[in-house]
């Protein structure tokens, strides 16, 4: 596999209103975007930094994976994923399971920001839970 950057890492919150502007500080940047991922129960926020972004995910269901890291975290947001840029996601993809990583999407879908994404499973990269993204509309 050979990821071209980091293209962003994710941080779960509890409430975008009160993390936006503590992330606006911090960085010296406003939030540029907001976007539900309706597929995903999250509300999406993001910064950037360099060429890397941030993104702040608030859960919009208590269904939603992040509503439950939430709850095993003691009701807390944090670190919750780093995302790899690659190129042809597909081939990334089959890379990644021929080298024994575990895939929680076989076939890559559509996550925020209209970028292609897939997640690996974190019992296969050491406890973090990794996500490889492509922008195809560039
Ligand atoms: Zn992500």
């Amino acid at each position: 596999m050979n990821p071209t950057h980091i293209e962003h890492i994710g941080i779960a919150v509890v409430s975008l209103d009160e993390s936006i502007p503590v992330f606006e500080k911090m960085l010296g940047t406003k939030c540029y975007a907001i976007e539900e991922v309706k597929d995903q129960k999250v509300k999406t926020a993001f910064f950037k930094v360099g060429q890397t972004k941030i993104e702040l995910l608030e859960p919009t269901s208590p269904e939603s994976t992040i509503a439950a890291f939430i709850e095993k975290n003691n009701g807390k947001g944090g670190m919750h994923h780093i995302a790899f840029a690659v190129e042809g996601i597909e081939n990334q993809l089959a890379e990644a399971k021929s080298l024994g990583f575990r895939l929680i999407d076989e076939t890559p879908r559509g996550g925020a920001e209209g970028l292609t994404i897939a997640f690996m499973h974190p019992k296969s990269t050491c406890s973090v839970l990794t996500e490889l993204c492509e922008n195809k509309n560039k």
